[in-house]
């Protein structure tokens, strides 16, 4: 049965959070005015908050699974704003490890930051148009190539890179490499300026001769497939996986716009009545009761979609539907709080802007909104991806 119910102990945990997450609040304007500076990885008060880890410790298996649990902490955390007291050594890159690497490799590199770098000046929706290269050279792996958006790609330890074997053939010779950071050859060559989304680091890097042991072929298969997926299909799983945790991040500034408004409307003297019939609503009555019926079925199809994860269900679709849905909620919820606002959303006094301008990118990493509404009509359609492009 699906269960996304909390026991008393996450319950707890979630209310801690929303507790940090008005600490975290303190920081996240300067963040955002100074790009340029990476976040410490623990503030002044990370101590305060440790009783946190270890209640995620105790959780016990009573209530909903894991990756739905954390899907509701990763939301309430972006309600409370993004930047952690103390940032957690995971990111993309540790994901795609999970996905792809052998248990050993995972043991060897999972305590890193780690990133995971696939787009490329030529490639960025159709992932398998990788141009960057991986030659065997004796007992090395030699890479060529440029990547660009690559989050987290100036604080992590190391990136997984995705880089092709042999160009002629396809996705069947796409594979992941790690790259530990200022391998020879290893180019930090820009850090982005961003819209959005400033607290984390956006990296430019060049791979030039660069040179990694054969062991750091992700999964170790150096096999080139000349029919079906091969490595590539580990992209894949990896985006089943994160795409619910994008959708999570969008859903949490969402909630943060709409509780915002609600509170400035109460400011004035206005509560929003739930309850009054559909002839008796006033025009923003009527705008915030339809937020909340996106927002609910964007928070119900992305916990669904981390169920089926956790029950070891292929999701594929439902991952892209949970991500379609949070992207459009992601553009429109911060949208419709600047309307109802009106100046005084626009002001640096208020975070309103900057969450508007932070969520934007929900529609577009992992997967921009067409590419989701794409796979989800290959998969209800029964096309592949040669046949729906
Ligand atoms: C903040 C941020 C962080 C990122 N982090 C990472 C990262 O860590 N690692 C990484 O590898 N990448 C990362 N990216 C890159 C991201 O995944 C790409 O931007 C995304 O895949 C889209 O690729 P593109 O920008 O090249 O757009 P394009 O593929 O050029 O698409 C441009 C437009 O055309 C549309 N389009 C493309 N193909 C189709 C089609 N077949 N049908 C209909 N419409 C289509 C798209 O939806 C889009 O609107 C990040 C991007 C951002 C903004």
């Amino acid at each position: 049965m699906v269960d996304f119910s909390l026991n008393e102990n996450d319950k707890n945990i979630i209310r801690a959070l929303r507790k940090q997450g008005e600490v975290q609040r303190k920081y996240a304007r300067y963040y955002d005015d100074h790009e340029e500076e990476l976040a410490p990885d623990e503030f002044p008060e990370a101590a305060e908050f440790d009783y946190i880890k270890q209640m995620e410790a105790d959780r016990g298996h009573d209530g909903c699974t894991p990756t739905v649990f954390f899907l509701l902490k990763t939301i309430t955390e972006y309600r409370g704003d993004f930047l952690r007291l103390r940032l957690p050594p995971y990111a993309l890159g540790n994901a795609t490890l999970a996905s792809v690497g052998t248990e050993e490799q995972q043991k060897k590199w999972g305590h890193m930051l780690l990133a995971m770098a696939n787009t490329e000046p030529g490639c960025g929706s159709d992932s398998k148009a990788i141009e960057t290269t991986a030659t065997l050279d004796g007992d090395e792996w030699v890479l060529n190539g440029e990547k660009i958006f690559v989050s987290h790609g100036v604080r992590a330890g190391g990136v997984v890179v995705w880089a092709t074997l042999d160009k002629s053939v396809g996705r069947g010779a796409i594979k992941a490499f790690l790259v530990p950071k200022y391998a020879p050859g290893f180019i930090l060559a820009k850090e982005e300026k961003k819209m959005g989304n400033r607290y984390s680091d956006t990296a430019a890097i060049v791979f030039k001769d660069c040179r990694i042991p054969r062991e750091n072929l992700l999964g170790l298969d150096e096999t080139i497939k000349t029919k079906g997926g091969g490595g590539f299909k580990g992209l894949m799983k990896t985006f089943n996986l994160t795409r619910p945790f994008v959708s999570a991040r969008g859903i949490g500034h969402v909630l943060a716009c709409r509780e915002f408004v609600t509170d400035e409307l109460k400011k004035e003297g206005i509560e929003i009545d739930w309850e009054v019939g559909q002839y008796k609503r006033t025009a923003v009555q009527q705008k915030l009761i339809e937020l909340e019926a996106e927002l609910e079925a964007a928070t119900l199809a992305t916990m669904h979609a981390g169920w089926l994860a956790d029950k070891g269900v292929y999701n594929n679709l439902e991952a892209s539907v949970c991500k379609s849905k949070a992207g459009d909620i992601s553009r429109k919820g911060p949208q419709l709080a600047l309307e109802i606002l009106g100046a005084s959303g626009i002001t640096h006094d208020q975070l309103v802007e900057k969450w508007f301008r932070d969520t934007r990118a929900t529609d577009i990493y992992e997967g921009t909104a067409e590419i989701q509404r794409l796979v989800i009509a290959r998969s209800i359609l029964n096309y592949s991806s040669q046949e729906l492009k």
